[in-house]
This record gives C-alpha cells, sequence and structure tokens, in this order.
C-alpha cells in the first residue's frame, strides 16, 4: 500500500480537510479498512443483534396481541437473517457486498417495527413505530457504513417508515413528529458519519506515514550511502535469506584495477565519482528482484545470485566486465591499459555447502583473475562460435 504515495505526499493529505482521499490511497484504505471489518463485523452484527432482542419485552407491554407474532418475527426472521449477514461478512466479502449486507440488516428491522405497528391500532401503536427511528439512527452511527451506503439504507428506511406511518389512521401530531424526528434523527446521525470518516482516514494516513518511515530507515540502513547499492548487513540478511530458501546460487566477486593509483593521479574525488559509475554498471547487469548488485568494501563489489550457474554467471560477469571497460573512464596511471577495469572471480555452487565457502571460492578466483593480468573473469571461457553462446574453457 505504501507505493500509492510519498511521505510528503501523506503530510499534505493528513493536513487537507477533504474526507475522501486520491483513488490510490482511498483503495489502500479500502482494504485496510476491509481487513479491520472482518475482524469486527461479528461484534458490531451481535451488539446489534442484542440490542435489537432486548428491546422485545416492548411488544408485551405496548402490542400483546401481536407480541407473539413479534417474538416469532424476531427469532424466526430478522435474527436468522442477521446472523446470515454476520457469516458472509466473516468470509471478507468486497466491499460493495459487504456494505449492501450491513445495510439490509436497520431495512429489516424497520419491516418488523412497521408490520407490527400496521396490525395494531389506538395510542399504543402510534408510540410503538417511534422505534424505526431508533433503529435507522443505530445503524447510521455503529454499523461503520460507508456515507453513501447510510445514506441509502436511511433513504429506503425513510420510504418504508414514511409509506406506513403517513398514510395510517394516526393522528396529524404524531405525523408531524414522527416525520420530523425521524428526518432530523437521518440528518444528524448521517453528520456525525463525517468526522468518524474524516477520523478514520487521518488514523491511516498516520500509520501510512510509520510505515512508509520503517521502510525509509530500513532502505538507508541496507544501502551503501556512496552508490546506492546493498551494504554488507543487506548482503549478510540477504543471504540467509537465499541459503534458508536452497538451491543452486553464484557469487561474483569484482575489484576495480590499480584503484590506488587513480586516487593517486585524479584524487579522491574522482576516485568516488569512478566508484559510482562502476556500480551504476553492476545495477545495470542485474537480472531483476532476485539478484543482488552490493558494496563490499572500498572498490570491491559482489553479486549474488540465487538459482543461478556457473555459466550464466560467467556471461553475466563478462558482460559487467565489458561494460565497466565500456564506461571509457581515462586511467592514464593503469598498468593494465588506459581506461578504468575491473577484474572479476566467479563462483558457483549450492547452498548446502556455507556462504563463507562460496565467498572464499569467488575471492580466490578473483585473485586469479588479478594475477593473470587483471582486466578479466576467472574462471576464464571463450564464446561458441556463431551461437552467442558461452562456456568455460578449461
Ligand atoms: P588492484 O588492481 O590489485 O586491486 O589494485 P588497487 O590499487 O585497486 O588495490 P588496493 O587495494 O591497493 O587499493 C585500493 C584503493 O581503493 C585504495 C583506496 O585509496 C581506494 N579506495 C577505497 N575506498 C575508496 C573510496 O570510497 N573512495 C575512493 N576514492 N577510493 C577508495
Ligand atoms: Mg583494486
Ligand atoms: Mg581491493
Amino acid at each position: 500500500m505504501a507505493g500509492a504515495v510519498t511521505l510528503n505526499g501523506i503530510d499534505g493529505l493528513i493536513k487537507s480537510r477533504a474526507v475522501r482521499l486520491p483513488p490510490a490511497v482511498e483503495a489502500a484504505y479500502e482494504a485496510d479498512r476491509a481487513a479491520f471489518l472482518a475482524m469486527a463485523a461479528r461484534v458490531i452484527v451481535l451488539r446489534l443483534i442484542i440490542t435489537y432482542n432486548v428491546l422485545l419485552p416492548i411488544d408485551f407491554w405496548v402490542l400483546p396481541k401481536t407480541a407473539w407474532l413479534s417474538v416469532a418475527l424476531h427469532f424466526l426472521v430478522v435474527t436468522p437473517c442477521m446472523v446470515l449477514c454476520g457469516l458472509m461478512l466473516r468470509r471478507k466479502p468486497g466491499r460493495w457486498v459487504r456494505d449492501s449486507v450491513l445495510a439490509m440488516m436497520p431495512v429489516l428491522m424497520t419491516l418488523q417495527v412497521m408490520l407490527i405497528f400496521r396490525l395494531n391500532s389506538g395510542e399504543n401503536a402510534w408510540a410503538y413505530q417511534y422505534l424505526v427511528i431508533l433503529v435507522m439512527m443505530s445503524a447510521n452511527i455503529n454499523l461503520q457504513l460507508d456515507l453513501r451506503f447510510a445514506l441509502v439504507a436511511s433513504a429506503v428506511t425513510a420510504v418504508i417508515y414514511f409509506g406506513t406511518v403517513l398514510p395510517s389512521g394516526c393522528p396529524q401530531a404524531v405525523k408531524i413528529i414522527a416525520a420530523a424526528i425521524f428526518t432530523t434523527g437521518a440528518y444528524f446521525s448521517l453528520q456525525a458519519r463525517q468526522p468518524i470518516e474524516y477520523g478514520q482516514r487521518r488514523l491511516f494516513l498516520r500509520k501510512l506515514q510509520e510505515q512508509l518511515r520503517r521502510e525509509e530507515a530500513e532502505d538507508v540502513a541496507s544501502r551503501d550511502a556512496l552508490t546506492g547499492l546493498s551494504n554488507r548487513r543487506h548482503f549478510d540478511e540477504r543471504t540467509a535469506a537465499v541459503w534458508a530458501a536452497g538451491g543452486p546460487v553464484a557469487i561474483i566477486m569484482i575489484d576495480i584495477d590499480h584503484f590506488k593509483l587513480f586516487n593517486d593521479r585524479y584524487g579522491h574525488p574522482a576516485g568516488d565519482h569512478c566508484i559510482k559509475r562502476v556500480a551504476g554498471v553492476l545495477s545495470a547487469v542485474l537480472r531483476g528482484q532476485d539478484d543482488l548488485a552490493v558494496r563490499f568494501g572500498g572498490e570491491e563489489f559482489v553479486l549474488l545470485l540465487p538459482g543461478t550457474d556457473m555459466e550464466t554467471a560467467l556471461q553475466i560477469a563478462e558482460r559487467a566486465r565489458r561494460a565497466i571497460e565500456g564506461l571509457a573512464i581515462l586511467h592514464e596511471a593503469s598498468l593494465t591499459g588506459r581506461v578504468v577495469t575491473a577484474s572479476l572471480g566467479v563462483a558457483a555452487g549450492r547452498t548446502s555447502e556455507p556462504v563463507q565457502a562460496l565467498l572464499a571460492a569467488a575471492d580466490a578466483a578473483l585473485y586469479e583473475a588479478k594475477r593473470g593480468g587483471r582486466n578479466r573473469v576467472f574462471p576464464p571461457f571463450m564464446a561458441v562460435e556463431g551461437k552467442g553462446k558461452w562456456r568455460a574453457a578449461g
């Protein structure tokens, strides 16, 4: 989710007054909310079921004629439907299904209250119908519905409520008060969602900010400051992971030739610049996320190539050697040629042997490359004519 936005961008979003976030961040927020709701849904639904059924004795006091019908509706229709809704929410449905399922619950409760109201008449029935207002408000506040779904649920409830109460035989005063309380209740409870949604999104942004800061700190801690390549610490972490995964692995050790003479001739800052450019070349020969380029020491680098055999590693090493030479960085003090070059030692094996053994083998190969005249890969290899393939020579 962090890929969607930068730290600076988040700062701006936290300060902004808009409730909704840009689409990519909004999608990340939705995913986070979905994970939370999958956990919280059971509690939310259970709380609603309990509140709904705790109010059932009202029927026996106020409308005893239909009280047992109400019990049947509570326990045979509405509560089982709500339990079903709760079970569906546990299966982590998509956003639309989730909010639609949640929004159905106040509608079901409203239908039950209105049915009982229709089957009765007189003062007690006129008082009973006010329960719908409680249902609508608690749904708007407690169900964690997206504002738009809360609006739709309130609208559907309003249609059922007004469609039943207004044509009924209630006195005018009851209808006016019912309409007034329902409308203002809906307005206030929907209004209340606005700051809640704003706050929830800001909380999410703070969490995202924390995560990005952590990732940034980890990134800084795993990189070499001069070149931006991985450092030894990161190399150790990655080798641990590669060795844990098992399989073939190759290591290429690279050392710039006669670099002391380069520094002596052109100065340390020019030396730094040269190291950076060589590092750039090494990054460019990597094949993907699994390969790792490491600044191992001053002018020494390592390529860690999981899942790679000797032949492929030799191809990569030769590509790197040519690319470094191809930078054509003038090195008039070099004893090898007139440009900066490097020597490369290659070792390939399996993770069944220790990391140190493979590193030592690559180091020994590098030593041989230096001894053999520098600007070369060891073990040596030669081209297979016409096929563009390489193989180790002897
Ligand atoms: P060889 O071909 O045998 O590798 O010779 P070399 O001169 O490259 O090897 P040596 O180990 O004698 O010298 C390495 C030099 O690299 C010495 C040091 O001044 C230089 N060096 C190490 N780290 C840095 C760095 O970060 N910046 C610069 N500019 N130079 C560095
Ligand atoms: Mg060197
Ligand atoms: Mg060296």
